[in-house]
């Protein structure tokens, strides 16, 4: 190769590295608006029948009052029956009697929503992959299979579910089981990529006596203590619309959080259906808060809104956690609602990049 070339070609592949990292830098001291009051960790695009609105609306929900968001839709569609319902369209899973089933078109959607952002835009959301159904042996397959499709996109895998009060049991084809080995190879493969992982899993069935909370609690402390590569956000740290804490939840909470082999492990705080029980009175508030102070780092808020058209609706789920907010210190408050976020989601944006770049090249 003559050498005005060579330098030429050694001088492109200096560039592109440096490109490289320049990305990367960037992706990471993403602008946010200063008077920005929260990072949201748990965000519906769109509702059961696949329906909401569009990336940019929402970033204009946001205006200067949510600094981040994660992007997800829902992994289940709602399937109108009309031999069940008539010309009564369901847009809930409580609406209808017929089977939810694994819709994995909302990926392309969430990534074809995402695309349509200004880089300024697209810098401040973290889109993520739920259109697997978590009982497949494939399912990894499939996320692989959408971080070669649209690199550059995605920052995590979830919401999904395991065992959810009343959309378990809906699923055609049957629910996915804390045991399954289709589960381990879709976590191990999270923590290969780098990819967040948020999963939804009750703490207990519904209607349980608190002497059978060890159930699904060992199955799931079994399934993390597999995983400690993996970082994963507990959805509302077990806790559902009937779900309510068990007694002593603290207690159960803190096996993970002292636990230094599960430091891989966060919980969310999100809901409105929660919000309802950690709020409800002093008390519960006090006790929630002291919990979080104890262990700051490993909290996150996140609204868990769904499809939301109006400042309103998007915002209640903050509002409604104020009494919560309000008991925790400074430190913990800014962690919780920004700080861990931006820890977790920025350090996972740097690997899934790598593992793209290494991997993903269509
Ligand atoms: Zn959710």
């Amino acid at each position: 190769m003559p050498r005005r070339l060579f330098a030429a070609s050694g001088l492109a592949s200096l560039f592109a590295v440096w490109a490289l990292v320049a990305g990367y830098a960037s992706a990471q001291t993403v602008q946010t608006p200063k008077s920005c009051q929260f990072s949201d960790s748990h965000f519906h695009l769109t509702n059961y029948i696949q329906e909401g609105p569009s990336a940019g609306e929402v970033l204009k929900l946001m205006g200067d009052r949510v600094c981040r968001t994660t992007l997800f839709g829902i992994p289940l569609q709602q399937e109108w029956s009309y031999r069940e319902s008539g010309n009564i369209a369901p847009s809930y899973y409580l609406e209808a009697d017929a089977p939810l089933y694994y819709y994995s078109f909302t990926d392309a959607q969430i990534a074809l929503q995402y695309r349509a952002l200004t880089p300024e835009q697209q810098r401040r959301v973290d889109p993520m992959i739920t259109g697997f159904n978590p009982a497949d042996m494939y399912a990894a397959d499939h996320v692989r299979r959408v971080l070669t499709l649209f690199p550059g996109v995605f920052t995590g895998i979830g919401e999904f579910s395991v065992h959810k009060e009343f959309v378990s049991p809906k699923i055609a084809g049957g629910g996915a089981s804390l045991t399954d080995p289709s589960l381990d190879r879709l976590l191990d493969f999270a923590g290969q990529a780098g990819l967040v992982v948020i999963l939804h899993n009750d703490m207990v069935r519904p209607f349980t006596k608190d002497a059978k909370v060890r159930g699904y609690f060992d199955q799931l402390t079994a399934l993390y203590a597999r995983h400690p590569n993996t970082t994963i956000i507990w959805a509302h740290a077990g806790m559902g619309r009937i779900v309510q804490p068990v007694k002593s939840e603290a207690t159960y909470l803190e096996e993970i959080l002292a636990n230094p082999a599960m430091k891989n492990v966060n919980f969310d705080i999100s809901w409105d259906e929660v919000a309802k029980y950690l709020v409800a009175t002093d008390e519960t508030s006090t006790l929630a808060a002291a919990l979080i102070n104890k262990y700051p780092d490993r909290f996150l808020f996140g609204s868990d809104v769904v499809a939301p058209r109006s400042p309103e609706q998007y915002f209640a789920v903050y509002e409604t956690y104020k009494p919560l907010w309000a008991k925790l210190t400074p430190e913990a408050r800014e962690k919780v609602l920004n700080g861990n976020y931006q820890r977790l989601f920025d350090a996972a944006r740097v690997k899934v990049r790598a593992w793209e770049q290494a991997n993903a090249r269509p």
